[in-house]
């Protein structure tokens, strides 16, 4: 009803009559936001990884958007996604397991991933790569 309101829609049937990929809605699943963004910005296939340069294979949450949602039920409950596309990296598969299961949960944690975005996704880009050691010592 506020979409309706601020004219983001022009019905309120509006969204569930037209799977439209243009459409900038916030009412959207998991599913649907990964499908938007490869209508919207093709294969991921299509892009070179953004951490190694390779073939991109995924569409890869950011994990930067203050806005973020997250599935509350079926396979994907718990799992966090954006609406916003371009908050949406081209990952191979390497690089999207590694980023998800640690790059990150730390950029997260630390609170850097929302409160500044760009900040949060250079130390990204040169944090934990695949093959490479942790420089702990
Ligand atoms: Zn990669």
């Amino acid at each position: 009803m506020s979409n309706l309101i601020s004219g983001v829609t022009a019905r309120c049937t509006d969204r569930i009559q037209h799977v439209d990929p243009r459409y900038k809605g916030d009412d959207v699943t998991y599913a649907g936001a990964h499908n938007r963004t490869k209508a919207k910005r093709g294969s991921a296939s299509l892009y070179r990884c953004w951490k190694c340069g390779g073939q991109a294979r995924d569409w890869a949450y950011s994990h930067t958007d203050p806005d973020e949602k997250r599935m509350t039920q079926g396979k994907e409950a718990g799992m966090p996604y954006t609406t916003d596309l371009m908050r949406n990296l081209p990952l191979c598969r390497a690089c999207h397991r590694l980023f998800d299961s640690t790059t990150a949960p730390r950029m997260v944690a630390s609170g850097i991933a929302t409160s500044s975005p760009a900040l949060a996704l250079t130390w990204a880009y040169v944090a934990d790569r695949p093959g490479m050691r942790q420089d702990t010592a």
